[in-house]
């Protein structure tokens, strides 16, 4: 029997890559040097998509492969993927959601301690020699006692709260609407909650909806004491307004895994020892991106075989 034909939009790890093309007839959507070619010599064929949290997948992508059935996405961030779209096509949507809550929210406490600390700060004093020739480093800030304020209390901003309660911080949390079941204070609006904390963690999806959902007036709220940490995504912080309070005090201190233009920074983040950087490294360990990996091949092939798939987008 013919193997189905799948279409990968960006290239996987070895593991998912193997493993697709032992299950599939895959076709390597980002080396095509000529894509709408190779799309019309394969449309019709083609009845799964393997796409990235970063690639996604375009309505003109959908509605290109008539006999689309399914996209599976490496990542639990779809908003690359036109979910509409895929709904109006009746294509199922996967993700990966709960394997990378831990790793996730593990780097975002990471930020916590490393903007108090000056981590990054101390570890270039350490290792300059700036120690030896210019005494002891400033001191740093404790987080014992502050408060630390989430947008988007789900899975993973609940894993951060939980675990920033170990290091007894206070928990408040903002969303689009109350949980009746949350342990925490709730704050309808964002700016409010924003002068009311030490931290700003954020941990809401990407999106038209929550775009620029940190603004200037948020940062301003957030004020010269204030940090702000984003492991979502980019798009939820105005980046140009992000930049003018790092180069202005606005606020004091920024951890950043995700950026509006991936993998560009803008110089004046990447210029100041306030800020803390990674490059979108929130899920990246081995252990995580293999269970991302098998849960992306698992999808497929439940559908394939006619069950129910594991991880359905709703
Ligand atoms: P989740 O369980 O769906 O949680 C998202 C939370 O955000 C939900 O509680 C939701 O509230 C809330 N939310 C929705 N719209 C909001 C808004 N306008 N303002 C504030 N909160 C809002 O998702 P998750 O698994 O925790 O993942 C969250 C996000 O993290 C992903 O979408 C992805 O973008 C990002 N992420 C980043 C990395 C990385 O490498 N840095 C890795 C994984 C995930 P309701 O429940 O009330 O709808």
């Amino acid at each position: 029997m013919a193997k189905t034909s799948i279409l990968i939009v960006e290239e996987l790890t070895q593991a998912v890559m193997t493993a697709l093309e032992q299950a599939y007839e895959t076709h390597r959507y980002w080396e095509a040097p000529d894509k709408d070619m190779l799309l019309s010599a394969i449309s019709d064929r083609v009845r799964g998509i393997a796409t990235t949290g970063h690639a996604g997948a375009s309505e003109s992508l959908i509605q290109a492969l008539p006999n689309l059935e399914i996209i599976s996405c490496y990542g639990v961030g779809v908003d690359a993927v036109d979910l509409p779209a895929a709904a109006r096509a009746g294509v199922i949507v996967t993700n990966t959601p709960d394997v990378l809550t831990d790793d996730v929210a593990n780097l975002a406490v990471g930020f916590v301690l490393a903007v108090s600390r000056d981590l990054v700060q101390g570890d270039a004093h350490a290792r300059s020699g700036a120690w030896e020739r210019d005494g002891n480093m400033h001191l740093t800030r404790s987080i014992r006692g502050k408060k630390a304020g989430i947008v988007g209390l789900g899975r993973i901003g609940m894993d951060i709260a939980k675990k920033l309660e170990i290091f007894e911080l206070e928990i408040h949390w903002h969303g689009p609407r109350a949980k009746p079941g949350a342990p925490y204070p709730y704050h309808p609006d964002l700016t409010e909650m924003a002068a009311a904390v030490d931290y700003l963690l954020v941990a809401c999806p990407g999106g038209a909806a929550t775009r620029h959902i940190v603004n200037g007036a948020v940062l301003a709220a957030l004020g010269p004491e204030g940090s702000l940490i984003n492991i979502s995504r980019g798009s939820c912080v105005d980046e140009a307004a992000l930049v003018a309070a790092v180069e202005t005090g606005t606020i004091g201190w920024a951890g950043l895994d995700v950026f509006e233009d991936e993998p560009r920074i803008p110089e004046a983040l990447k210029q100041s020892d306030r800020v803390t950087l990674q490059p979108h490294a929130g899920s990246a360990t081995v252990e995580t991106r293999a269970a991302m990996g098998a849960l992306v091949v698992e999808n497929l092939a439940l559908h394939f075989a006619g069950k129910p798939v594991r991880t359905p987008v709703t």
